[in-house]
């Protein structure tokens, strides 16, 4: 196989080299320093170590159970195979509509689903690709989508006409305005793709990145398609790359909104680095979130999975290559701008998808329709009765797994500097007040001040061998007190 040729890589090395190079101590503090400030948080700072690399630590004490950090995402994204079972904010993935609309829309796209996976391929609208997972990927969370449907014999469908009942508010769940959920208002350039919680998290996310992704009515036609043609090649191979997109459009606006400042500003940045295309120091600046990130590139980081073959390791990276070369073309076909063009080198993609691949960044959100039915259960009859005449027919039809979390990826600035221990101080956990898409950082005992904050990556109760083969996928042998004291 030839391997890719990527003409922007070439045309742009030194640009390229400049944004790959690592931030300086100096430029790691001062934006740590600015996001610490800008979220009025005195509790923790980030510290570089020569040795260590990045670490977060205490500037004061802290007692267990107690809060350590919220981190507000940079970037997220939820997974294609979860937008069916869960209807979230676009932009903080909180949960919208009400229960029966979460309810009422996930039965209908699961019966959508089950009728158009006979012709998968045709039609070629984001919404059908979304129902059509059953391609040729062996994903790990594919085959868990794979086995939930496997549950589906068991599921007793409502009565004709009851779904649309839920979905259109004509059909009211008993006790269900205890759990209300905020109103979803749609993206108002016309995708019908993203939907908000709120007018200010519609704005953002049109701001940060949505301005140049939606696909609605009043984009141009040609980029329209392209983008389409994007989104429906990352729905069938990885959904990692519409986070990419994400990251690569959020840069150029920044870059956008720094140059529209850039004659107040331009003491700050050093005149012999404007050429006549772009100027790499603002474009340097606009990219800054993101280099306190990406460590390496995706095809040469991403882990062999278990069954292929280690003689075949040189054509697997290979594929993963191709693949994400593939994907770059649409995104450049629809979202190209000159002024950034390294952001399209296949060698800037390739190191942004390898920061997903090598962060702990998972993004899950508890869903309220699990509370509601919870909350139905714990109930006193005769009341308790009377409501399951209702809901019982409605948890037969949804089946074992009546409700699902929101899941995804994101990147959140803080909680990515958190180093791994495997006897931690502190874990990722969600309160019962915690209804968005936030990292929650709570600690597990008492944290003195200077002490470094650790979390594990891994199921610290695993045996040694298995910790240190997992913790392996992040490139790193671990040396916490408890793995010197396990070592053979
Ligand atoms: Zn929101
Ligand atoms: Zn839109
Ligand atoms: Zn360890």
């Amino acid at each position: 196989m030839e391997p890719p040729i990527c003409c922007i890589t070439s045309r742009c090395a030194n640009e390229i080299t400049t944004l790959l190079s690592p931030p300086s101590p100096h430029q790691l503090q001062e934006y740590y320093q600015k996001i610490f400030s800008s979220r009025h948080c005195n509790d923790i700072t980030v510290k570089h170590d020569d040795q260590l690399g990045k670490g977060v630590y205490a500037v004061k004490d802290f007692k267990e159970d107690q809060l350590v950090l919220k981190d507000q995402m940079l970037v997220g994204n939820q997974h294609s195979f979860n937008k069916i079972d869960c209807f979230v904010c676009s932009f903080c993935f909180r949960f919208i509509g009400s229960i029966e609309i979460q309810i009422g829309r996930r039965l209908y796209l699961e019966e959508l689903r089950a009728n158009k996976s006979h012709d998968c391929d045709v039609g070629s609208s984001s919404k059908s690709s979304k129902n059509c997972h059953e391609m040729d990927s062996s994903d790990e969370e594919e085959s868990t989508w794979k086995c939930s449907s496997g549950s589906s014999k068991t599921k007793v469908p409502l009565p004709e006409g009851v779904v649309e009942l839920l979905m259109n508010g004509q059909f009211r769940l008993p006790y269900s305005e205890k759990f209300s959920l905020p109103q979803a208002v749609p993206c108002h350039g016309g995708c019908g793709e993203a939907y908000y919680c709120s007018m200010s998290c519609a704005e953002a996310d049109w701001e940060s990145s949505h301005s140049l992704l939606c696909t609605g009515e009043s984009s141009d036609p040609r980029r329209k398609e392209a983008l389409l043609k994007f989104v429906k090649h990352a729905n069938e191979t990885n959904d990692i790359f519409l986070l990419a997109a994400k990251v690569i459009s959020s840069t150029i606006l920044r870059y956008r909104k720094l140059k529209a400042n850039y004659p107040a500003e331009k003491e700050k940045y050093d005149a012999s680095c404007v050429s006549d295309h772009y100027n790499i120091s603002l474009l340097m600046e606009a990219w800054r979130p993101i280099s306190m990130g990406y460590k390496k590139r995706w095809w040469d980081c991403i882990a062999l999975p278990d069954d292929i073959d280690s003689s075949d390791e040189a054509s697997f990276r290979m594929q993963i290559k191709e693949l994400a070369f593939e994907s770059l073309q649409l995104l450049k076909e629809g979202i190209f701008v000159q002024e950034c063009e390294p952001l399209f080198s296949l060698e800037i993609y390739g190191h942004i998808i390898g920061m997903f691949e090598l962060n702990n960044l998972d993004l899950v959100v508890a869903s309220p329709v699990e509370d509601y039915f919870l909350y139905i259960n714990d109930m006193s009859d005769p009341d308790k009765e009377e409501a399951e005449k209702i809901t019982q027919p409605i948890l037969d039809a949804l089946g074992e797994d009546y409700s699902t979390c929101c899941e995804g990826t994101a990147f959140f600035p803080l909680q990515s500097c958190l180093n791994h221990s495997c006897c931690p101080n502190a874990k990722a956990f969600k309160r019962d007040e915690d209804r968005d898409g936030q990292a929650i950082i709570i600690a597990l005992r008492s944290i003195s001040k200077g002490e470094e904050i650790t979390i594990s990556y891994v199921d610290e109760d695993l045996p040694f061998e298995e910790r240190q083969a997992s913790l392996a996928d992040y490139g790193f042998r671990c040396r916490c007190p408890k793995c010197i004291e396990e070592e053979p």
